[in-house]
C-alpha cells in the first residue's frame, strides 16, 4: 500500500471524484456539456509581467463587481469559480460530523459532493414534477442544518424557482441558517436575481460566476455576495493571494460597460438559439418533453436516451447525461452551442427512429 493510501482520511477513501464534464471527457466537434458560452471573451490582455504576487484579495474587481451586481463593495468577495465559493462556505459554517446542509434535488451535484468531502451530512428536499421548490418542506427548522442551498435558476432542470418561496425560506431561517442561492445562470433572466433583497434578508448568501454568460469558465472567477460578516469570515479562511493577476485583468476588461454590454448582447443570442432548438426538438420522435428554461441550456427528455447519447457521442456531438441521475431517467442536458453546432445536432436527431 502506498503512503498516500495509508494516510488518506476515510472520508476521502470513500469518496468518488466530482465527474466534470472534462473529467468524463469523450472525443468530439461539438461540446455541448459543460453549459459553456461558444464566443470567445470580450477582450484579451495586452502583455504583462507576471513577477509580482498579486493583491491579497482583488479589491477593485470585487469593487466593480458590485457595481455591476448593485450592491456595496464590501458585500462581494471575489472566489476562484463559484466552486469555489461553495466549498469555503461550507467548510466556514459547517462542523465536520456536526452540521449538516440541506439541497434540493435534482440539482447541481457539487453541493453534496463538496458536503461528503468535508463529512457534512446532506438532507434532500425532492422537487417536485415541474422542479417547484417544496417551500414548506424547507421552512422545517433542523437544529444542524447551518446552510440550504438553492440553485436558481436550477441547474440540470433549467427553470427558476419562485422567488417569493425562496424570501419565506430565508425569513423562516433569519437566526439559525443561511441560505445559499447559486445564480450562476442568472445573466438569462437578470430581473429574477435575489440580490435586492440581501440588505432585508442577511442570512441570504448569493453565488455568481464569470463561467456562464460571460464566457470565462477557462478563467476561474466567482463571487459571493453577502452581508459583511458572512464577506469577513470567508475572507479570514480564504487561501493567499487567492486570484492570479492574469484572471482578475481579464475579469476587469468584462466588467467594463462595453464588456457587460457584449455579454448582454451575447446572451440575446444564445436566448434566441434556445427558444429555436426547443421549438425544433419538440417535433422529433425520439424526444418525449423539453422542459422551460430560463439558461443556456436544455433539459431534454427523450424515449431513449442511452442510444441517442451514445449516437450522438459516436457522431461527435457530447451531451450532458443525466439518465443517472434519481428521477431523470432517459434525460440528458444540452448546452446551448453556436448555430452551426445546434444544426449539427439536429441533423443527427433527426435521422434517428
Ligand atoms: C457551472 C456552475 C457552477 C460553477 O461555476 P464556476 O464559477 O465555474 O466554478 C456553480 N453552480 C452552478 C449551478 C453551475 O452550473
Amino acid at each position: 500500500m502506498s503512503l498516500a493510501n495509508k494516510l488518506i482520511t476515510p472520508q476521502l477513501a470513500n469518496l468518488e471524484a466530482y465527474q466534470s464534464a472534462r473529467r468524463i471527457g469523450g472525443i468530439g466537434q461539438a461540446y455541448l456539456n459543460a453549459n459553456e458560452l461558444p464566443f470567445p471573451a470580450y477582450q484579451m490582455p495586452e502583455a504583462e509581467t507576471w513577477n509580482r504576487y498579486p493583491d491579497f484579495l482583488p479589491t477593485q474587481l470585487a469593487s466593480e463587481y458590485a457595481s455591476y451586481a448593485g450592491v456595496e463593495p464590501g458585500n462581494v468577495i471575489t472566489v476562484r469559480g463559484a466552486d469555489e465559493g461553495i466549498d469555503l462556505l461550507i467548510r466556514a459554517f459547517c462542523e465536520p460530523r456536526v452540521n449538516s446542509v440541506r439541497l434540493q434535488s435534482p440539482t447541481y451535484s457539487m453541493y453534496e459532493f463538496v458536503a461528503n468531502a468535508h463529512q457534512i451530512a446532506v438532507e434532500t428536499i425532492p422537487l417536485d414534477a415541474e422542479f417547484s421548490l417544496d417551500v414548506t418542506a424547507n421552512l422545517s427548522q433542523c437544529s444542524s442544518t447551518n446552510l440550504i442551498f438553492l440553485c436558481h435558476p436550477n441547474n440540470p432542470s433549467g427553470n427558476i424557482l419562485s422567488i417569493d418561496g425562496i424570501l419565506q425560506i430565508a425569513k423562516a431561517h433569519a437566526d439559525d441558517a443561511f441560505v445559499v442561492v447559486d445564480e450562476a445562470y442568472i445573466e438569462f433572466c437578470p430581473e429574477r436575481s435575489l440580490v435586492q433583497h440581501l440588505s432585508q434578508q442577511p442570512n441570504l448568501v448569493i453565488l455568481r460566476t464569470l463561467s456562464k454568460a460571460f464566457g470565462l469558465a477557462a478563467v476561474r472567477l466567482g463571487f459571493i455576495i453577502a452581508d459583511e460578516s458572512v464577506i469577513d469570515v470567508i475572507s479570514t479562511l480564504i487561501a493567499p493571494y487567492p486570484i492570479p493577476d492574469p484572471s482578475a485583468r481579464i475579469g476587469l476588461q468584462a466588467l467594463t460597460d462595453t464588456g457587460i454590454d457584449f455579454m448582454q448582447s451575447q446572451v440575446q443570442s444564445i436566448i434566441s438559439l434556445r427558444q429555436g432548438l426547443k421549438s425544433n426538438l419538440t417535433e422529433l420522435s425520439v424526444v418525449e418533453q423539453v422542459y422551460a428554461s430560463e439558461t443556456n441550456f436544455l433539459l431534454v427528455k427523450f424515449r431513449d436516451s442511452a442510444k441517442v447519447f451514445s449516437e450522438l457521442k459516436a457522431q461527435g456531438i457530447i451531451l450532458r447525461d443525466q439518465h443517472h441521475v434519481a428521477g431523470l431517467q432517459n434525460h440528458l442536458r444540452i448546452s446551448i452551442g453556436s448555430a452551426a453546432e445546434l444544426t449539427m445536432l439536429f441533423n443527427a436527431l433527426e435521422t434517428m427512429k
